[in-house]
């Protein structure tokens, strides 16, 4: 108990012990929120004497919850199973593994990555002789998403067996798109979207799988709360409601998710939801320097929509934060290299370093200037480990043998070149439809038949023949090295000559293998292939000494003692979308997402932008979040004229002047107001489509659609 409650505050502790009923925990960046919520979990087990299966706690993404496992194993101890600390889709995994079978899929249902889901439009479109480019395939993904916004299509595909239609596809993509739900279902693929969904729909008609889980987990803890939306709010409260254990932890000002369907709210207005709740804040800041954490403080300030928090720390003063301006892109590159390479000679060591951008496409630049250094770096969630082609091969394998589906299948048949091409494969989709067979059953039907008989087709079989007779007896590592031999697919690589690859299926092998002393001898096939589908990214890499590349997104809730954010200009960050849509909301959400970045830095942190000019051929200038903060605040480096800095005050104060005048023909964003039945409020947001403001009155729960041509709303002066 003392070692739990140990290198905690007093707030901390509290929000350790306090196990019963509906908490909430608001706090700043860096303030101990989830070193508090880890302690929490071992408390439970270990004090409360808990068994770990019943306690949930829901993480962001899934190097968040490896990094909390291993956090707790170290606390109460390696042996327990600790399946239950995941994201939001790994522990609906969990739920569908164990009844999907009500909705009449099999407990191995497949999931699908965007990548999938094109090749199964790849073949829709080949099949319907249409042709197919990356802006159609969006076109329709999108539509896919917005049907999926929703549980009636899983009512309506599963329960009643009638393919729903999106309201407002076109007639060719709407048939489109029912062959895509056909094919989906054919191939017992679920999708992100799906997870979620099918677990609602489970819960509502399963009465009795609900209360299954609700009486199971008597513990449920969700992180960085204010990024939920609302189907992942519905669940936890849903789940919750049994025992009315439910602690979450967050910060509002870190929401970055808005464009995804988060909402701060959720955290905000907590109380509103669940009475009797108990808030705890934390105000004091262990990660930053007094330097870092009173320049994010400051930039925070500027969002209007935000309750103020005073963050204090009692960390010894560091140096300034820098603000850095080159000439050219490759100026700024090569200065932070060079800075890096200082920091190194002092003492640091690489991978203590870190590189923050807008978006993937920024890092390009940097990672040039470090190759030439040679300075080894890593890039965590851009293009995925698990995104590439022979990691994805080599998977497909297993899934072949596990689930014979028609994705894997397709896949694989041809590689290596088994004279399986185009034609062929039409053959075997128009045969296994007519027989309702898979694919791999109609290729072992017609073997014989005269199309299929000069193939490599027969030695395919027999190798996957083989395997699934070996499935049981060997560890998903050994089965993997002899699906590779077996099918011949190693030799192929080899051949090929590609070392990269070789040594990617090496790592592969070797993530397995650690991947089953963490879980233990009892790891299924089958689930292994479906928590490997959920990863976004991992943490194989951080025992490297490298520098870190990655998107601001990607760093949420981590830190690191040195971090550059690049890239700062006007455009980029903000973004041009937020600028272009004119909405304070929008451009909230990026000072958001600014303020996450600069919270990461413990001891020194930069922030670098450059002059030149953007991709749309606008010039570049300092974005004005480096302007939204005192002067004194920053060391500034690197030459900038004066001109610059007054060209790019006006560029911004014309644009913000355009979008204020733009928004609104009345009242503006901000200002307070007055109804005859609501009483005070603020205008939130207006919408220019319905002509109505959004007005959060003091006295409301939710904010109401005001018309603007309401003649009795009157501006108050406070
Ligand atoms: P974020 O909002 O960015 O997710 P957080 O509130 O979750 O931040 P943590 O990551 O839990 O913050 O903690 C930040 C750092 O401070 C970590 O290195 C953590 O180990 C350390 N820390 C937290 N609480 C204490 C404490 N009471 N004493 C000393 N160090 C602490
Ligand atoms: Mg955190």
């Amino acid at each position: 108990m003392e070692e739990l409650l140990e290198g905690l505050n007093e707030a901390q502790q509290q929000a350790v012990v306090s196990t019963e009923g509906y908490i909430r925990v608001i706090a700043g960046a860096g303030s101990g929120k989830t070193r508090a919520l880890t302690h929490r979990y071992a408390f439970i087990v270990n004090e409360l004497g808990i068994d770990p299966g019943n306690v949930l706690s829901v993480t962001f993404t899934n190097k968040a919850s490896h990094e909390m496992r291993r956090r707790v194993k170290k606390l109460i101890g390696g042996e327990q199973d600790t399946g239950f600390i995941t994201t939001y889709h790994g522990f609906c995994v969990r739920v569908l593994r164990e009844d999907i079978h009500r909705l009449f899929y099999p407990k191995n249902f497949i999931i699908l990555d965007v990548e999938d889901q094109k090749i199964l439009l790849r073949e829709i479109f080949e099949d319907m002789e249409l042709k197919m480019n990356d802006k159609t395939f969006k076109r329709i993904l999108d539509k896919i998403g917005k049907l999926k916004g929703n549980t009636h299509y899983v009512q309506q595909m599963i329960l009643r067996g009638e393919m729903p239609i999106p309201d407002d596809a076109g007639d060719l993509d709407g048939q489109i798109i029912q062959r895509y739900l056909k094919k989906q279902k054919r191939v017992y693929g679920l999708d992100f979207d799906d997870l979620l969904n099918f677990v609602f729909v489970l819960f509502e008609q399963y009465k009795e799988v609900l209360e299954k889980w609700q009486d199971r987990l008597f513990y449920i803890q969700v992180d960085e709360f204010q990024d939920s939306s609302l189907k992942q709010f519905e669940l936890v409260k849903k789940l919750s409601r049994k025992h009315g254990n439910l602690f979450v932890v967050g910060d509002p000002d870190q929401t970055i998710y808005e464009w995804r369907g988060a909402d701060p709210k959720y955290m905000v207005d907590f109380d509103q939801f669940f009475e009797g709740t108990e808030t705890i804040f934390l105000n004091q800041n262990y990660r930053s320097t007094p330097q870092i954490l009173s320049l994010s403080n400051a930039l925070i300030k500027n969002n209007y929509f935000r309750v103020d928090k005073d963050m204090v720390t009692e960390n010894p003063g560091g140096v300034k934060v820098v603000h850095y301006h080159g000439k050219s892109e490759i100026e700024e590159a090569q200065w932070i290299v060079k800075r890096m390479q200082q920091l190194v000679e002092n003492g640091a060591e690489y991978r203590d370093i870190a590189v923050l951008y807008r978006a993937n496409y920024l890092s390009r630049f940097i990672e040039q200037e470090l190759i030439s250094a040679n300075i080894e770096y890593t890039i965590f969630g851009g293009f995925k480990f698990f995104d590439r082609m022979e990691i994805k091969d080599a998977l497909a394998h297993l899934r072949m043998i596990a689930m014979e589906d028609d994705l894997s299948f397709s896949r694989i048949i041809n590689v290596p070149r088994r004279q399986i091409g185009k034609k062929r494969m039409q053959f075997l989709r128009k045969m296994a439809e007519q027989d309702g067979l898979s694919l791999y059953e109609t290729l072992k039907k017609y073997i014989d038949h005269d199309r299929l008989r000069r193939t490599g087709a027969r030695s395919f079989i027999n190798a996957i023949e083989t395997l699934k007779e070996q499935k049981d007896a060997l560890m998903v590592s050994e089965l993997l090295q002899e699906a590779m031999q077996r099918t011949g697919y190693e030799a192929y690589r080899r051949e090929d000559g590609d070392q990269e690859r070789l040594d990617n299926l090496t790592e592969l092998l070797h993530s397995i293998v650690q991947y089953e002393q963490t879980l233990g001898e009892e790891m299924e096939l089958e689930e292994y292939l479906q928590m490997i589908s959920l990863y976004t990214d991992d943490d194989r890499d951080d025992q490297l000494n490298a520098v870190k590349l990655m998107t601001i997104h990607t760093a949420k809730g981590l830190e690191y003692p040195y971090v550059f954010i690049v890239g700062m200009t006007e455009g980029v960050m903000p973004n041009v979308r937020a600028l272009r849509e004119r909405k304070e909301r929008a451009l909230e959400e990026e000072r958001r997402l600014a303020y996450v970045a600069l919270t990461r830095a413990e001891k020194e942190l930069y922030v670098t932008e450059s002059e030149g000019f953007q991709n749309g051929g606008q010039r570049k200038y300092p974005s004005r979040f480096i302007f939204e903060v005192e002067e004194e605040s920053f060391e500034r480096i690197g030459e900038i004229d004066q001109s610059l800095i007054e060209e790019a005050k006006e560029y911004i104060r014309a644009s913000h002047h355009q979008s204020k005048s733009l928004q609104t023909s009345g009242y503006n964003i901000g200002d307070r107001v007055s109804h005859p039945v609501f009483g005070v409020g603020t205008i939130e947001d207006i919408d220019e489509k319905k002509n109505t403001y959004r007005v959060f009155f003091d006295k409301m729960k939710t904010p109401r659609p005001i018309s603007r041509n309401f003649k009795k709303l009157e501006k108050v002066e406070e």
